[in-house]
Order: C-alpha cells, then structure tokens, then sequence
C-alpha cells in the first residue's frame, strides 16, 4: 500500500470514518520520496530503535520499520488507532502508544522499551507543540539523532547564526546541547491537506558536553532570556531585569566591557561563547569576588 498516494489515503481514511483536524496539526505526506529521505537520514538503520512522534496514518512509520529493529510510535489522536492497525499490519516490530508526547517521561519509555541499547527519534512533528517536543527531546538526553520535520522558518531560527534576524534565544538553546542542520526543504504542496507553511526537515544530534561551559547554567540562560526579551535595546539595558536587583546599570556596563565587549551591543549579536563569558563574569561579581 502506497501510504502517500493521495487516493489511498482518501479512501482508508474514509474507511475509518476519519478527518482531519487542524488542531492536532494533521498534514499527512502525500509525496513519498520525503519520508523515504528522513528515514535513511535518521539513523533508523545504523542505531536500531527509534522513537516516531505523529505517526498519522503511518507513511514515516513504515519506512522506518523497514530499517529499524523496533519502533515505538506515539500517536495522541485515537481515530488513527484503527487506521494504523491496518496500514501497519505487515509490521511485527512496530508498538503503539497511544497518548500526549508531552505528557509521557520519553527517557524512561526508552528505557522501557529498549534497555540500555540506542536510539534515535523522528517525526513529521505536529508544528503547533514544536517547541515544547524538541526541548522534550533534547531533555530526554534519550536519542543519538533527532530527525525532524518542523516549519521551515522554526528550522531556520533553530541554526540561525549570532547577528541575524533569526537568531534568538530557542537557537541559543538547541545549539547549546546540538549540532544542528537542515538537511532538505519540503513544499508545502507535499501534504494534505496543504498547511499555508513551507517545512524543513532538521537533524539535531545532542552533543556529549553543551557547547560552551558556563559555570552557572541558570545564569547563562536567564541573561539569554534577558537579551532576547528585548531585543531592540542594548545589551546593558536589556540585562536590567536578570541583574538589575544586584547591580546598577554603570555596574553591568562595565560587567559588559570586563568580558571585551562594546557596552553599546545587542544582546543578538552575542556567540553563545560570548554569553558563557559573561554569565561567568556576572557569577564572579554576584559572589563578591
Ligand atoms: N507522520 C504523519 C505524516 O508524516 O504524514 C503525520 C504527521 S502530522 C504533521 C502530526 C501527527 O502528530 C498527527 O498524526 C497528529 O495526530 C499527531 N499529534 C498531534 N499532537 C500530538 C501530541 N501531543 N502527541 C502525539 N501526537 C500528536
């Protein structure tokens, strides 16, 4: 069964009696060379067991049971639980867990599911919890890949780089514990129904340290947050609200110029070396040293 083929997947679905609904960001894949790209892309073959977000109707599941030991799909939207039990049904190494991604312990599902041996996660996520399911990801500290399709803007903010107009703090924060790329673009003519975005499919794999070491991690992300809160003003005001109760505005000037930068900067032009800089420097001064 072609999972892809816009006719098969009217007529299942009518089958079932299902629709789609906007809220659970349903847009299926109707262009099978696209989750035939992401699953060898995925790790699925090299790691052995995967984590699916959104199976759907299960066109990605499918490719990846083709390469994978065992998949754990995890699907919130019980109408698709009778469509899935027949487009998978060639499938003995595919399990179901019918429930919220965001309110499942994902670390301990992998533990469950597979012992100690590795894993790598993958999905065509629904776009309206992206940012909440990467950073459950992420958390987890569960999976070696993380192959995702999201908005193709979101995917363009995640890597975007120190002094552009995507960057922001969601990017501070991936890069901190991922490498990031985007490894091809997908039109939005590639769904159905056709979401009004175009999409990107991004890989993040988790790094063994975060990239920079800041010696207070709170600290860091809290000037992070401050920087990115109010983007438009200098640095040394923005900042205000993380230290203002410690420190005067001459004292985070002069905090700003310690770690050799201009007083008069963005917060958006920072590397996230420069932020772990200056939340070491903003830490030493918070301790009186
Ligand atoms: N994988 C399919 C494909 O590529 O054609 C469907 C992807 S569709 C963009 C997103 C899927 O995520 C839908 O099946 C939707 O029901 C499911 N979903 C939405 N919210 C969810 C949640 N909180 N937890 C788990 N699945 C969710």
């Amino acid at each position: 069964m072609n999972l892809c083929d816009i006719e098969t997947i009217r007529t299942v679905l009518g089958r079932h009696g299902f629709h789609f609904s906007r809220s659970l960001g349903q847009n299926f894949l109707t262009d099978e060379s696209v989750p035939r790209r992401i699953a060898e892309q995925s790790g699925a073959a090299e790691v052995g067991n995967v984590v699916e977000v959104g199976p759907g109707m299960g066109c990605l599941t499918a490719e990846l049971c083709r390469r994978a030991d065992r998949v754990v799909a995890i699907e919130l939207d019980r109408a698709l639980l009778p469509v899935l039990d027949e487009t998978l049904a060639a499938f003995d190494n595919f399990l179901l867990v019918q429930g919220d991604v965001l309110s499942l312990d994902l670390s301990a599902l992998c533990r469950e599911q597979f012992g100690s041996a590795r894993s790598v996660a993958c999905a065509n996520l629904p776009y309206y919890i992206t940012t909440p399911v990467l950073t459950a990801l992420l958390d987890s500290r569960a999976f070696e890949r993380i192959t995702v399709m999201v908005q193709k803007e979101v995917a363009q903010r995640i890597c975007a780089a120190p002094g552009t107009a995507a960057y922001s703090a969601f990017s501070i924060y991936v890069q901190y514990h991922a490498a990031v790329e985007i490894l091809f673009d997908v039109p939005a003519d590639c769904f159905i129904p056709r979401p009004k975005v175009d999409s990107a499919v991004l890989q993040l794999t988790p790094l063994a340290a975060p990239a920079v070491h800041p010696k207070d991690e709170k600290l860091f992300f809290a000037l992070v947050r401050a920087a990115f809160n109010m983007r438009r003003k200098t640095l040394v005001n923005a900042l205000g609200p993380a230290l203002g109760a410690a420190m005067g505005k001459e004292e985070i000037a002069g905090l700003v110029q310690s770690v050799g930068l201009d007083p008069r900067v963005r917060g958006e032009r920072l590397s996230l070396a420069d932020f772990a800089r200056l939340a070491d420097a903003a830490a030493a001064r918070l301790a009186g040293v």
